[in-house]
């Protein structure tokens, strides 16, 4: 016998979090899925610059646990389940975890984030752990007084690289382009900074090392040559790939794999919603994701309000 709630969301991220503090708010039976990790992206950012009320930024760490307790006493229940399965069924959905437990919901917000890529070099996999890193808040300390590697040039590879001269001696920023893609704060900031240096045109090659990363081969994008150089680690920092693979056939994504909504954060199926990065049209900001989380739970009041079932009442506004 499975467990009934008005709203299931997926996605123990700023997006989910916030849409179950929201449908709670709203007195909507709701559970949140977290999976085994509050925070999602967020988890891992030293400091959130950006989102309203923390003129100083916050970390993710902190930000992510705050929104839980707000969405706890608004009545929001949580379980540290993994989405792994939604199968419409009489009007309703039913939500399988990976645990194998069985939820039946009137509508469903998918909130399921998005994983870092990988570069898919030869010695990264081998060496993941061992000086390859997508976590820069994580290991920065363990980077103290040596050189290290982040590529990338978007908002990620610059705010990473800000973390980690904190500790390293030097940060190398590996960018195939010619210019810094990331937002004008970051990109004054890692250029001005003492212990950063820019290479552009710079294609990474190979991480080498045996036990741990040594280094890595990367050619001149513009001369065509290959070289080595020094490195203790390497953090990859190249885009986001949208958790969705077990949406598949489901449902309409884009060729980026992003589930596709209306303004109003509803997919082409009645009660399911989708927000944040997992979403096609995300704007790429942690505000932005609370701000979708918020408003797919508003969908899904309004169509629970309509009678919550078949696609008149989805698409009644
Ligand atoms: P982006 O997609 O914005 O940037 C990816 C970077 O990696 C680009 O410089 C890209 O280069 C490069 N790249 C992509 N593929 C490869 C590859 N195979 N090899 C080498 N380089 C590669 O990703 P981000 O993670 O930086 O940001 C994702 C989203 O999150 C954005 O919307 C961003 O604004 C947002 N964000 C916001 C933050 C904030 O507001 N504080 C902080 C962090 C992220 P190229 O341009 O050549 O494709």
């Amino acid at each position: 016998m499975s467990t009934q709630f008005d709203v299931v969301i997926a996605g123990g991220g700023i997006a989910g979090l916030t849409a179950g503090l929201t449908s709670a708010r709203l007195g909507r039976k709701t559970l949140v899925l977290t999976g085994d990790i509050l925070g999602g992206q967020l988890l891992s950012i030293n400091k959130v610059d950006g989102f309203p009320g923390f003129p100083d930024g916050i970390p993710g760490y902190d930000l992510c646990p705050i929104v839980q307790e707000q969405a706890m006493s608004a009545g929001a229940e949580f379980a540290m389940e993994e989405l792994v399965e939604i199968v419409p069924r009489d009007g309703a959905w039913r939500v399988a975890s990976r645990t194998g437990e069985d939820y039946d919901a009137r509508a469903v917000i998918l909130a399921t984030g998005s994983s870092l890529r990988a570069l898919g070099v030869p010695g990264e996999e081998r060496l993941r752990g061992k000086g390859v890193s997508h976590c820069a808040s994580c290991d920065a300390p363990l980077m103290r007084d040596r050189v290290v590697a982040v590529i990338g040039g978007g908002d990620s590879a610059a705010q990473e690289a800000l973390t980690l001269a904190e500790f390293a001696s030097r940060v190398i920023v590996l960018h195939r382009g010619t210019a810094l893609g990331a937002q004008a704060i970051y990109r004054d900031a890692v250029t001005q900074h003492p212990r950063i240096e820019l290479r552009f045109n710079a294609v990474v090659e190979e991480i080498l090392g045996d036990g741990s990363v040594m280094g890595a081969r990367v050619r001149d994008g513009a001369t065509g040559k290959s070289a080595d150089m020094d490195l203790a680690g390497m953090f990859v920092y190249i885009g986001f790939r949208p958790n969705t693979e077990f949406l598949a056939g489901r449902i309409a994504l884009d060729p980026s794999g992003q589930v596709r909504t209306d303004a109003a954060m509803r997919t082409e199926m009645a009660g399911l919603c989708a927000a944040g990065s997992v979403r096609s049209g995300w704007l790429g900001r942690a505000v932005a994701s609370a701000g979708e989380g918020a408003s797919a739970a508003l969908s899904a009041d309004r169509y629970l309000g309509r009678g919550g079932s078949g696609s008149d009442a989805w698409r009644a506004d």
